[in-house]
């Protein structure tokens, strides 16, 4: 039988399926929640005050974790942790914790790899598997949840930036934004979720159009098509007018600041003249720029950008009226960037097997 992952499920859901499928009364319902979403219970052998038969009717017929956890790594700063687990059907997934000042943020994955390519990217690297289900999306969340409530800490924002291209899940992604977001349950603002897309085109117009709080970030990486062709091969079907068309569109109807993500790659993305084709495509337009060091990976050869370069590229940004941040990439010596903890695994897995 199928297990049901109970982070799948809104409270209604969740009442329906404890008194119509379970056969409980309706308060055992308030208990399970509660103890989904306040106590953030590990296991249903922590719920106490369930029956111990209710208890193994829910281990039976329900689930509620992420996977298992087979890789784990701590940055040299013990800032940033992340976490490779695998799920029930084999794949893997990596969720990253980081810690800044009062800040703990996660990066947690969408997908089980990615459909899009991008060819800097590990994820894109690998190619896509599957779409994860609301509750495997909502479980990393509870995983660090119950993790940091033992030193009293919370999770204070979420950017949707591991693995995966969020807005290709986009009924998951948004559903378990909702469940992250519901008062009654893990309650946290819609403004500290972040979404990242490399810029779905249409799924970004359907998110303008519901007026989500959540805001958006976009990897634009590219300031000409020639250029972002290259990297991102979605570009070629939504080139850059439809894309900064559907980024106005969105700014427009949410009154919302969008964010541009760019990593920058010596000598490739970095140069002046990108930085002016930049200026020229978003000046006016409400938002901001991250720009982030390429983080190296396997497959592919492109070098982060030196901090000269990055420097100048900032300043013809400024001189547009262009607001930007530098961001290091963090936890860089963990392969916390997207994708690279479960290559380190596999390569490992493959080098354990050959020496047999
Ligand atoms: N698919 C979504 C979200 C996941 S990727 C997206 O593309 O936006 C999260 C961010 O990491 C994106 O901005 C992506 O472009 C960036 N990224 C991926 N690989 C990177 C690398 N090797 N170095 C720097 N940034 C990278
Ligand atoms: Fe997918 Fe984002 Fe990586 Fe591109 S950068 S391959 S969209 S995860």
């Amino acid at each position: 039988m199928n297990r049901i992952h109970l982070y799948e499920l809104d409270q209604p859901a969740l009442t329906q399926w404890v008194t119509e499928t379970l056969r409980q009364p309706k308060f055992r319902a308030a208990q399970i929640w509660d103890w989904l979403y306040r106590q953030y219970a590990p296991d249903f052998a922590t719920m106490s005050n369930l029956p111990v038969a209710l208890r193994a009717q829910l281990e039976e017929s329900a689930t509620l974790g992420v996977g298992t956890v087979v890789d784990e790594q701590h940055s040299s700063d013990g800032q940033t942790k992340k976490l490779l687990f695998q799920l029930h059907d084999g794949q893997y997934i990596e969720s990253v914790l980081m810690k800044y000042d009062k800040r703990r943020t996660l990066c947690i994955s969408t997908q089980a790899g990615c459909a899009m390519g991008c060819v800097f990217c590990a994820t894109g690297q690998m190619g896509f598997f599957r779409h994860l289900t609301v509750g495997e999306i909502v479980a990393q969340v509870l995983y660090f949840a119950r993790e940091l409530a033992q030193t009293a800490e919370h999770v204070t924002n979420i950017v949707m930036m591991g693995m995966g291209e969020p807005l290709h899940n986009y009924e998951n992604t948004v559903t378990a934004v909702d469940r992250l977001t519901d008062p009654n349950g893990f309650n946290l603002g819609a403004r500290k979720i972040t979404i990242s897309t490399v810029g779905l085109v249409p799924a970004m117009r359907r998110y303008a159009d519901e007026q989500r709080q959540t805001p958006l970030a976009v990897s634009l990486h590219a300031a000409t098509d020639a250029e972002r062709d290259k990297l991102i091969p979605i570009n070629r079907k939504w080139p850059l007018v439809e894309l900064l068309d559907a980024c106005r569109y969105y700014v427009e109807k949410t009154h919302r600041r969008i964010t541009f993500e760019w990593a920058l790659i010596n000598g490739e993305n970095d140069t002046v003249a990108q930085a002016q084709k930049l200026g020229e495509l978003v000046q006016g337009m409400l938002c901001h720029v991250n720009l982030i060091p390429l983080n190296p990976t396997a497959g592919y050869g492109g070098k982060p950008s030196s901090p000269e370069r990055v420097r100048k590229f900032q300043e013809v940004l400024a001189a547009y009226g262009v607001s930007s941040t530098v961001r290091v990439r963090r936890g860089i010596d963990i392969q916390a960037g997207c994708g690279q903890l479960r290559d380190r695994m596999l390569l490992a897995r493959a080098q354990n097997s050959a020496q047999l």
